[in-house]
């Protein structure tokens, strides 16, 4: 039986036997325990599956993981530590020293950082293309090292869309995949396998926990990129691995599995960037209300959206719900019911005026966070970007009068009047 996406919120992933706790119990143990040792070497042959040690893999943290593979529309997923945990190992996963990724340069600073300066001390290097280049640009990007194309549903901070159409065709005519970091929509609101990308990634620390509480992140595999297609781009799938009893992934779990079992056994091996079950358990009891919490974040932020677009004080709003939107109509085809509840937008008084009006707010918090259900805001230019003065904002696209407002799930009217009496 197939079940609607509101419903795989609350129940997928975990389906209790007779007399088995209704809720995902929490499976806080490091270790297993088998009879024989033969039992236990099956395992570490990846020969039966099953569970010896919690860094490799957790019963707690795969229910988790398998709700969310399911409500993008995948074959497997994992959980990991953090968002950027998520986006390394899908990366690395398929690069090595010499490989090449083309990415989108409208995305997360901290993923821009792994890109773009920690990967290439690996020897991974990186083309950088903006989010509305066209075709020929974008194929000019690629080299005969490319191995992945990479960008952002909808960028933060700089709330651009990505035509996920355009990005998988280009990344599937050189024989690579396409990865989508998809946390800012989440799967309520796009779903990106749909429209040709190959793996997802998320911070699982924003609205898919939506509460604040737990850092984490994921990936899931959507099971339709063929890598025996394009065996000479991706060894580490498709000849044997020493390090694994010459197992050949593609071979032994096929075009659904191979990705995310080489991801486990190997990265998480290696790197052991494992989401806590303790995390993981409230990761899940954020996602059993992601459903009814993501049309009120787009309804809150619909509404400041368009009351800022209405002030004389603010000098331009970013947000693709509005029909001045640059990214409305792309928005409109890939997130018919709405985006994010993430706003940005400018004064006319710069930075000055940025710094007092955050003063005068009482219910929107300043924060270095979005996405949860208690809203909250931030000046780039007087802390993520502290660093450079306003000529660099500018040029970087955050000028320093820019706020980020994220919308929580509080009355839009009472956000609207915080708004207001600062503004005034
Ligand atoms: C926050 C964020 C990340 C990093 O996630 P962490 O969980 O903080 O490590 C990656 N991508 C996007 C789009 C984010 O918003």
């Amino acid at each position: 039986m197939s079940f609607k996406i509101d419903t795989k919120c609350v129940q997928a992933g975990y389906t209790p036997k007779n007399g088995e706790p209704r809720q995902i119990p929490i499976i806080q143990s490091t270790t297993f325990k088998y009879d024989t040792s033969e039992a236990m070497g099956r395992l570490f042959d990846l020969e039966d599956s099953g569970y010896f040690y919690t860094r490799l893999q957790n019963p707690t943290n795969d229910h988790v993981a398998a709700k969310i593979a399911e409500l993008e529309g995948g074959t497997a997923g994992m959980l990991t530590s953090s968002g950027q945990a998520a986006n390394f190992f899908a990366l690395f996963n398929i690069c090595e020293c010499g490989s090449h990724i083309v990415s989108s340069s409208s995305i997360y600073g901290g993923t821009f950082n792994l890109i773009s300066v920690t990967m290439a001390k690996m020897g991974i290097t990186a083309t950088f293309v903006s989010p509305d280049c066209t075709d020929e640009e974008l194929d000019a990007a690629f080299t005969e090292n490319t191995r992945a194309v990479f960008g952002e549903t909808i960028a933060n901070p700089a709330l651009t869309v990505l035509d996920i159409e355009k990005f998988a065709a280009a990344a599937h005519r050189h024989g690579v995949p396409l990865i989508v970091d998809n946390t800012f929509p989440t799967p309520v609101n796009c779903r990106p396998i749909e429209w040709g990308a190959d793996i997802v990634t998320h911070s699982t620390t924003k609205y898919m926990d939506g509460h604040g509480a737990a850092v984490g992140g994921a990936i899931v595999d959507s099971g339709k990129f063929d890598w025996m297609a394009h065996a000479d781009k991706f060894p580490g799938l498709t000849t044997p691995d020493e390090s694994y009893h010459g197992i050949t992934y593609a071979e032994k779990f096929g075009i659904g599995g191979a990705f995310i079992t080489k991801c486990t056994s190997q990265l998480m091996r290696d790197f052991g960037c494992i989401q806590s079950p303790q995390n993981a358990f409230i990761l899940n009891l954020g996602l059993e209300s992601l459903h009814v919490r993501m049309p009120r974040h787009v309804e809150n932020a619909q509404a400041v959206a368009e009351f800022l677009h209405s002030r004389p004080e603010v000098k331009s709003v970013t947000y693709s719900g509005l029909p001045s939107d640059k990214y409305h109509n792309i928005a409109k085809k890939y997130m018919p019911n709405g985006g994010c509840g993430v706003v940005s937008f400018e004064l006319v008084g710069g930075r000055g005026a940025a710094e007092s009006f955050m003063k005068k707010l009482k219910l929107i918090a300043i924060e270095t966070h979005v996405a949860d259900a208690r809203s909250c805001c931030l000046n780039p230019a007087t802390s993520t970007h502290r660093q450079m003065n306003d000529e660099q904002l500018e040029a970087a696209g955050v000028p320093a009068g820019l706020i980020r407002v994220s919308c929580g799930l509080e009355d839009k009217d009472d956000l609207i009047n915080d708004i207001k009496n600062a503004l005034e």
